[in-house]
């Protein structure tokens, strides 16, 4: 196994892709912390199935667009576990809409959980990781971060705001080895495209070589091979899991 002995917190893994990535690290071996904002029932319903499976994993409420409640979540992992190894900022909303129609309260929702949310388990995460000499970073960016995408200014930015961070923290990270990376999906099938109005969802479709939206399983296997030993000299890089749409 991949990640025997590592303690990994995944934000918004009570469903999708979070949920995919939290199971994948466990399956590796890792003790997998569940982060959920809402949904405590599903996230318990995560914790159950990895333990089924013989894993390791606890949830932990909280909205990682909240400054302090991330801190206090970051402490008590380490108080609990003495060490953070991996931290997969996975939570992420959308609130579509035209420009000329968009609130600034859409536009602030979506920055404020996308990108500042990542800040905030970040700043304190990097802390533990610079204690330790290592550790292991991988950022949930999107094609649209990427490509743009009408009726997504606010998700877009968001997503490419979240490129240029990972970029600027591996620097930071580089010389103890802290790797820090993105990922960025195309369209893959969960709650969050399945809300999609057809129209946007053909659209999306026809841009995708493969012709088809990508599994949350397809999304873990990279996040797992990045934070993974396997990629142990790669870093600040934006890996594209988007069945070729971007390329
Ligand atoms: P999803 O099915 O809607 O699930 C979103 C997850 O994020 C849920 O677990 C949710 O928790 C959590 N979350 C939302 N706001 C949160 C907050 N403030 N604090 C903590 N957790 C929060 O979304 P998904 O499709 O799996 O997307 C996961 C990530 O991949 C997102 O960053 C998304 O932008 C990105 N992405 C998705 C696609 C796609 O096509 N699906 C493509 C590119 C990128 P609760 O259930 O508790 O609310």
């Amino acid at each position: 196994m991949k990640l025997e002995g590592k303690i990994a917190l995944v934000t918004g893994a009570s469903r999708g892709i979070g949920k995919a990535i939290a199971k994948e690290l466990a399956r590796e071996g890792a003790m997998v912390i569940v982060n959920y904002n809402g949904s405590k029932e599903a996230a318990g319903q995560v914790v159950a199935e990895i333990r089924q499976d013989g894993g390791k994993a606890a949830a932990f409420g909280c909205s990682v667009s909240d400054p302090k409640a991330t801190e206090e979540m970051v402490k008590q992992v380490v108080s609990d576990y003495q060490r953070l190894d991996i931290l997969v900022n996975n939570a992420g909303i959308t609130k579509d809409n035209l420009i000329l129609k968009m609130k600034e309260e859409e536009f602030d929702a979506v920055l404020d959980t996308n990108l500042k949310g990542v800040f905030h388990t970040c700043k304190h995460a990097a802390k533990q990781m610079l204690k330790q000499k290592s550790g292991a970073i991988v950022n949930i960016s999107s094609i649209s971060g990427i490509m743009g995408n009408p009726g997504q200014t606010n998700y877009a930015a968001s997503k490419a705001g979240v490129i240029g961070f990972t970029k600027s923290l591996a620097r930071e990270l580089a010389s103890r080895e802290i790797r820090v990376n993105a990922v960025a999906p195309g369209f893959i099938a969960t709650d969050m495209t399945e809300k999609l109005p057809e129209a946007a969802a053909e659209a999306g479709m026809a841009q995708i070589p493969f012709r088809r939206f990508g599994k949350a399983e397809e999304v873990a296997k990279a996040v797992c091979f990045l934070v993974s030993e396997d990629a142990s000299y790669i870093t600040g890089q934006v890996l594209q899991v988007d069945g070729g749409m971007g390329m």
